[in-house]
């Protein structure tokens, strides 16, 4: 397996890099500070086609392999890790979903509305009382003359009250009140009977909405049923979702790179008893040690996106267990490289004056959301069983 890249995407990752230098860079304390959503990296993106790199070519997208996508958000994500979030949510999540699963109608408008007007599909799983155990979840679906009838609640849900296209999975009960396992069914801002609940106070990443959506006979046309299969709808939905994974781990990837690197500069110019940071063998190996954490969690995620199979209309999805083993091993080292970065600048890394504390803030989410890190070590000791 070789990782060399070609020129177009030397020429990507330089793109997104001088992006998240001059444009990102600058305003990411800001996004944090006063809860804000970026629209303006929105567009920056959008311009600069980084959103919906993975759209199909027949639906007016580039169709660039997973591979790139990652590229691009551990770039984007060394500056800031909401924006990185956003390049996440309109390549992989419900975008995903629908490229694999659904009709070519829905492919064809979520396209658009991402290439076209920036919108980042929202994608609602989670529920007060349905998190790691999905399968417990409430919201159903209820089939009712040629359309659907929706009702539960989902919260934490990353843009909702923004995103124009949700992706809710919910219970699907058939016209003589069957239980036809877990589906999903798209359902758009501004439909009645769906409105939004309380906004999270996060810890990090707080310029994305963390939101509850709830459905109060919210009528929703059958033709917006993105999967609908009781024997296999819930294993399709958590195989759209190892893309999402693979691009979470590349922004805790990304951000553990954005801290290691400010500390590596750091280190060479502070000095302490006549020497600069550099020179102290313990911190010296506190750097190696972070360097080598980035290297082998980078080559988790390049495998993940790399090995990508064409699982459903032509859309390449990751593996289970390696996305899992990427988001879970990435996650990790990556609160410890940006946490010991953080270190080397003494109290200057706790000060808001410098980007250390919002990273650790950030960071520290892709232990939890997008499935914890324990629900990643159960899908991986699945996987080895399942191999035997
Ligand atoms: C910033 C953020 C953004 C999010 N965005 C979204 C989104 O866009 N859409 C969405 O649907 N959800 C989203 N989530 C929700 C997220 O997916 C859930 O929080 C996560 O799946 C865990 O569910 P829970 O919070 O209910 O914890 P619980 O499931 O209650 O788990 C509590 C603890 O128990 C552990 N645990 C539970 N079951 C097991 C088990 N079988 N074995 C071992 N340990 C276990 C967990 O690992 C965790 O440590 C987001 C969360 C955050 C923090």
């Amino acid at each position: 397996m070789n990782f060399h890249l070609d020129d177009a995407q030397k020429a990507l990752v330089a793109l997104a890099d001088r992006l998240g230098r001059e444009e990102f860079a600058p305003k990411a304390a800001r996004w944090d500070r006063d809860h804000e959503y970026p629209h303006e990296n929105v567009e920056t993106l959008r311009r600069a086609g980084l959103l919906g790199m993975t759209i199909p070519k027949k639906f007016g997208g580039p169709e660039r392999p997973l591979i790139d996508a990652v590229l691009a958000i551990e770039q984007i994500a060394k500056y800031c890790g909401v924006t990185a979030r956003i390049v996440v949510e309109t390549n992989m999540g419900a975008l995903g979903c629908v490229m694999a699963y659904g009709t070519e109608a829905q492919q064809r408008e979520i396209a658009r509305r991402v290439l076209d007007d920036g919108d980042k599909p929202a994608i609602g799983m989670t529920e007060p009382g349905a998190g790691t155990d999905l399968t417990a979840l409430k919201t159903n679906a209820a089939e009712c003359d040629g359309s659907y009838i929706v009702n539960g609640t989902k919260h934490w849900i990353t843009g909702g009250g923004i995103s124009r296209t949700n992706l809710i999975f919910a219970r699907i009960v058939d016209r003589d009140g069957n239980d036809q396992g877990i589906g999903g069914i798209l359902v758009d801002k501004g439909t009645p009977g769906f409105s939004f609940g309380r906004v999270e106070d996060a810890m990090g990443l707080r310029g994305i909405p963390e939101t509850e959506l709830i459905f109060t006979d919210c009528e929703v046309p059958a033709a917006n049923i993105v999967v609908r299969d009781p024997k296999d709808g819930f294993k399709k939905l958590m195989n759209g979702y190892n893309a999402q994974r693979t691009g979470a781990s590349a922004v805790a990837l990304g951000i553990a790179q954005g801290a290691h690197d400010l500390a590596v500069e750091y280190m060479s110019r502070r000095e302490a008893f006549g020497r600069k940071l550099k020179d102290f063998q313990g911190l010296g190996w506190m750097t190696a040690g972070s360097e080598m954490k980035l290297e082998a969690a980078r080559l988790l995620v390049y495998r993940a996106a790399c090995n990508a199979r064409h699982l459903a209309n032509n859309v390449m999805l990751p593996h289970m267990k390696e996305a899992s083993i990427a988001k879970a091993f990435t996650a990790h080292e990556a609160f410890h490289v940006v946490s010991d970065a953080l270190q080397m600048f003494g109290a200057a890394g706790y000060s808001r004056d410098l980007p250390l504390e919002r990273m650790l803030r950030d960071v520290r989410m892709f232990q939890i959301g997008g499935g914890t890190t324990q629900a990643q070590l159960n899908m991986i000791a699945r996987g080895v069983f399942a191999a035997r």
